[in-house]
C-alpha cells in the first residue's frame, strides 16, 4: 500500500492485528507501517493513510532529515572546507587532524568523535583566518576615509547568525561555521559587521556603505542564505 503527499509516494506495509483501531507508525529509518484489526477492509485503511498524510509525511520528512544530518560525520563523508569538498578519514591512532588534499584524517571511531575533532580543527583554523581578514578589511575602510576600531574579533559558535557587532566595544563576534563556506563569505560577513560600527541599523546608508566597500557583497552573502 502507498499514500501520496505533496507529489511524493510514501509505501507503507500493513500489518494486521488483534486490535481494536488503526495505528500509523514511523520507524527510526523513516519507513511507514500501519497496523490495523483483522477484519478492517484495505479501503478504510487507504481512507485513513490519506486523513493522515500530512502529518505522516512530516514526520517521515523529520526522521529522514536527522539521519541524514547523522550521517554527515560518518566515515568517508562529504563536509566542507573554505568552499572546497573535503573527506572524512577515520583512524583509530591517536593523532592531530591533518588535511591532504581532499582527505581530512581524524582520530575518530564513532560519528560523534568526529563531529566534535572536525570542529576543533575548524574553530583553531579560524581564529588566524578570520584576523587577517578581520584586519585586511580594518585598512580598507581606513584608507577610504572612515574612522573604525580595529575590531577584537571573537569566534562563536552561533546557530542563527554568521556574525555580529558591538559597536561600543570595538568587538565583531564571527561564526566559526562560516570556515565551510569559500573565502569571500568571511569577507561579505566582515565587511557588513565593520559597516555597523558607522551604521547600528541595515538602513539605506548602511547599505551604501557596504556596497561601497564590498561591491560583491550580495553574491557572498546570497551563498550563505542558499545553504541557510
Ligand atoms: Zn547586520
Amino acid at each position: 500500500m502507498e499514500f501520496t503527499y505533496n507529489g511524493k509516494t510514501y509505501p507503507c506495509q500493513i500489518r494486521r492485528k488483534q486490535m481494536k483501531y488503526i495505528r500509523i507508525h514511523v520507524r527510526e529509518d523513516g519507513s511507514v507501517y500501519v497496523s490495523a484489526p483483522l477484519h478492517v477492509p484495505v479501503s478504510v485503511i487507504q481512507q485513513f493513510l490519506e486523513e493522515n498524510a500530512a502529518a505522516v509525511a512530516n514526520r517521515v520528512e523529520a526522521v529522514s532529515a536527522q539521519k541524514a544530518a547523522q550521517h554527515c560525520f560518518a566515515d568517508g563523508a562529504v563536509q566542507y572546507f573554505l568552499g572546497k569538498k573535503i573527506r572524512l578519514h577515520y583512524t583509530d591512532r591517536p593523532c592531530h587532524t591533518t588535511l591532504e588534499q581532499d582527505v581530512l584524517t581524524l582520530f575518530a571511531r564513532t560519528e560523534e568523535e568526529a563531529q566534535h575533532a572536525f570542529r576543533q580543527w575548524m574553530i583553531s583554523h579560524c581564529v588566524e583566518l578570520y584576523r587577517k581578514v578581520g584586519r585586511e578589511v580594518y585598512e580598507h575602510f581606513t584608507q577610504a576615509g572612515y574612522r573604525v576600531p580595529l575590531a577584537r574579533i571573537e569566534v562563536k559558535d552561533m546557530t542563527t547568525r554568521w556574525g555580529s557587532c558591538t559597536a561600543s566595544s570595538g568587538r565583531i563576534s564571527m561564526n566559526f561555521r562560516l570556515m565551510q563556506y569559500p573565502v569571500e563569505c568571511v569577507y561579505a560577513v566582515f565587511y557588513h559587521e565593520y559597516t555597523h560600527f558607522m551604521e547600528q541599523n541595515h538602513s539605506k546608508a548602511f547599505y551604501r556603505i557596504l556596497y561601497q566597500m564590498f561591491p560583491a557583497y550580495d553574491k557572498w552573502d546570497a551563498v550563505l542564505k542558499q545553504k541557510g
